[in-house]
C-alpha cells in the first residue's frame, strides 16, 4: 500500500506518524512545496523579532520523519490530480502514484490586484523565507505598512515593533473566514497594538502602490493617504491552497470538502488542516478549522481512518482560535 500526502505542514506530518504507526510496513511519502525542514509557523513573528533563532523553529513533530521512514520530497508542487489514475503531478514534472491520498496543503495569502508588484519591499507573511526577508527588510531606514483584516496583521505589527519606529496598518475589512476577536478582546488587542506605535487605518484600503526608488514606495489608500515606506508586508487571510484540484472531480468550496471522517467527495483522497472545509452541523454552516492545534488534531485523525479506522472528526469550535498554538494574543501584544 502507498500512502501519499501533500503538504509538510503540521497536518501531513500527524498524518504520516500516525499512519507509520498502524502501518509498520507500507509506503509513506509527503510532497511538499516549500524546502525548508518541518518548521513551527507560529513562531515566524518571533523570528521577525529576534526572539526565536532558526534551531527554536524547528517543527520537534518534524525531526525523526527519516527514522520512521517516511520519505520527504521538498520543494514539489502538485500541479494536478489525476484521480482516475491515481496519480499527482507536479511542478518539476514528477508524478506519484498513490493508493490512498491526503491533502494537507494548507493556504497562502490572498494578495489583492493592487498589491501585486514586482517591488523588492512588498513581501507577504507566510512562510520562513518571507519572514527573513522581511527582518532584512525591517532593519533598513523608512517607514513600514501592514495591510490585512486580522490576525496575521496584528501578529505584524507586533514582530515590527523592534526594528519600525513607523508602523502604519491599513484594516481594509473584517477577514471573510471567520474572526472571532471581538468586543471588549479585540478592542483591548487594539489599544495595546496602537500603545506599541502603530497607526491603524481601519476600512481604508490600498488603491496603488508606487516604486520610488531601489528601495521604497508610495502607498495610495481609498481614503487620500499616501504613505512612503522602505516595506509593506502583506498579512493577509490564508485561503486554501487548492487550485491544483481544478478538474479533478475533488468538490471544492472555500477549501475542499470533507466528510465526517475526513474524506473528500473522491474515493481514496482525505483532506486535513487549513485546506478542508467541513459542515459544522450544530451551526449549520460551512467551516474551515484554522490553527496549528487544529491542524495537528485533523491530520492524527486522517491517518486513523485512512488505515482503516472510523474516527469521526467532531469539529468543535474550541479547537478553532482558542485553542491556537503559543500564547494568547492579548498577551503576546501586551509583552
Ligand atoms: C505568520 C503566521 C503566524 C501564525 N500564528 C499562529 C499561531 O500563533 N497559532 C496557531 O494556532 N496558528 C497560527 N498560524 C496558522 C497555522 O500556522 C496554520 O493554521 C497551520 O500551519 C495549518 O497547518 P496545515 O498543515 O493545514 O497547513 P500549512 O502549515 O499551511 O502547510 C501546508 C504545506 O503545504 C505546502 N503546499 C501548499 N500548496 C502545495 C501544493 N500545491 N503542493 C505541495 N505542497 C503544497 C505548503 O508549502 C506548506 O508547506 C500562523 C500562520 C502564519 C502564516
Amino acid at each position: 500500500m502507498r500512502y501519499l500526502i501533500l503538504g509538510g505542514g503540521p497536518a501531513g506530518i500527524a498524518a504520516a506518524k500516525t499512519l507509520r504507526k498502524a502501518r509498520p510496513d507500507d509506503e509513506i511519502a509527503i510532497a511538499t512545496e516549500e524546502a525548508e525542514a518541518p518548521y513551527l509557523r507560529p513562531l515566524l513573528p518571533d523570528l521577525i523579532l529576534g526572539d526565536a533563532d532558526a534551531e527554536a523553529l524547528l517543527d520537534p513533530q518534524g525531526k525523526d520523519l527519516e527514522e520512521k521512514r517516511i520519505r520527504r520530497f521538498r520543494g514539489r508542487a502538485a500541479t494536478r490530480l489525476h484521480a482516475e489514475d491515481k496519480k499527482v503531478e507536479f511542478a518539476d514534472g514528477a508524478a506519484e502514484r498513490y493508493d490512498l491520498l491526503l491533502i494537507a496543503t494548507g493556504g497562502k495569502p490572498e494578495v489583492p490586484p493592487a498589491l501585486k508588484k514586482d517591488l523588492p519591499m512588498i513581501r507577504t507573511f507566510d512562510s520562513w523565507k518571507d519572514s527573513l526577508a522581511i527582518k532584512e527588510l525591517a532593519q533598513r531606514p523608512g517607514a513600514a505598512v501592514v495591510y490585512g483584516p486580522g490576525f496575521l496583521a496584528i501578529e505584524a505589527c507586533r514582530a515590527l515593533r523592534n526594528a519600525k519606529r513607523e508602523v502604519t496598518w491599513i484594516q481594509p475589512d473584517l477577514p471573510r473566514i471567520g474572526y472571532p476577536i471581538a468586543g471588549e478582546l479585540e478592542a483591548s488587542i487594539l489599544d495595546d497594538v496602537r500603545n506599541r506605535g502603530a497607526r491603524i487605518q481601519d476600512g481604508d484600503d490600498i488603491v496603488e502602490v508606487r516604486g520610488k526608488d531601489a528601495g521604497s514606495c508610495v502607498i495610495l489608500t481609498r481614503r487620500g493617504l499616501e504613505i512612503p515606506c522602505s516595506l509593506l508586508v502583506v498579512a493577509t487571510e490564508r485561503i486554501p491552497s487548492v487550485a491544483f484540484l481544478a478538474g479533478s472531480g475533488v468538490a471544492v468550496g472555500t477549501g475542499i470538502r470533507v466528510d465526517e471522517f475526513l474524506r473528500t467527495s473522491v474515493p481514496d483522497v482525505y483532506a486535513a488542516g487549513d485546506c478542508a472545509e467541513f459542515q459544522d452541523k450544530a451551526k449549520g454552516a460551512l467551516r474551515i478549522n484554522f490553527g496549528w492545534r487544529s491542524a495537528v488534531r485533523q491530520g492524527q485523525l486522517a491517518g486513523e481512518n485512512m488505515a482503516g479506522g472510523k474516527k469521526r472528526f467532531s469539529g468543535n469550535e474550541e479547537d478553532y482560535f482558542w485553542a491556537l498554538f503559543g500564547s494568547p494574543l492579548l498577551d503576546r501584544v501586551k509583552k
